[in-house]
């Protein structure tokens, strides 16, 4: 069975969601190497640790094997009208993500924004092709950094050390989920196709550490 996860800080909008790093091939740079942006992964660490909040990830990395996960998917979501893949883990395989396709094809009454480090791989370019040329999709290439650097016309989200680390720019949105107690309180521009770029401020314990010995260590 198909197990949604409710997040407090995304004002309730729900979510489908895998456990972190074991889903997420793009986090590695090299063997046993993270890349900088998911050495601070929130979803390791807190709450993420909790049997219950492992649970249903792990479950759902089964469940979606399923011939009917597709029809319960589409069902799940129908009063919902944004919906947010992978609060944790990432679009591993081709399948999941064919499937995945067809869950935001059968529910254009909902906007879907998938971030994902798969766009690393070549294999899942058509399916990334046909989910962006969709008017419900954004998908955002995350990028690897956590000092704001990020490819134009590729990545479509990057972690930077504070709000003051980015450069306004036309197409850029900063995250202000940090005024209003790390939550989007009615904010949707990860949502929205007409902004190329968010700017996410680091925050949490994990990632400000990683932040600091980098800066240390440069
Ligand atoms: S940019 Fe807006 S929608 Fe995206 S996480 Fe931040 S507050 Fe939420």
């Amino acid at each position: 069975m198909i197990k949604i996860s409710k997040t407090s800080k995304l004002d309730g909008i729900l979510s489908w969601s895998l456990q972190a790093l074991d889903t997420c091939p793009g986090s590695i740079e090299s063997p046993g190497v993270l890349v900088d942006a998911c050495k601070g992964c929130y979803a390791t660490t807190g709450n993420y640790n909790y049997p219950n909040v492992k649970a249903p990830r792990l479950s759902n990395k089964e469940d979606w094997q399923r011939i009917e996960w597709v029809d319960d998917m589409v069902q799940a979501l129908d009063s919902s009208r944004y919906f947010r893949w992978f609060d944790s883990g990432d679009m591993y395989a081709v399948g999941l993500a064919e499937k995945i396709l067809e869950v935001m094809q059968r529910t254009p009454w909902c906007k879907h924004w998938l971030p994902t480090r798969m766009h690393k791989f070549p294999k899942f370019r058509a399916v990334f092709r046909e989910m962006q040329a969709l008017e419900n999709v954004m998908v955002r290439f995350s990028a690897d950094s956590i000092n704001g650097e990020y490819t134009p016309g590729l990545h479509g989200s990057v972690i930077g050390p504070c709000a003051d680390s980015f450069v306004q720019s036309p197409g850029v949105s900063l995250c202000r989920a940090y005024e209003h107690g790390g939550t989007c309180s009615g904010c949707r521009a990860c949502w929205d196709k007409s902004i190329d770029l968010i700017a996410y401020p680091a925050h949490g314990q994990k990632m400000q550490r990683v932040i600091m010995m980098k800066t240390a260590s440069a």
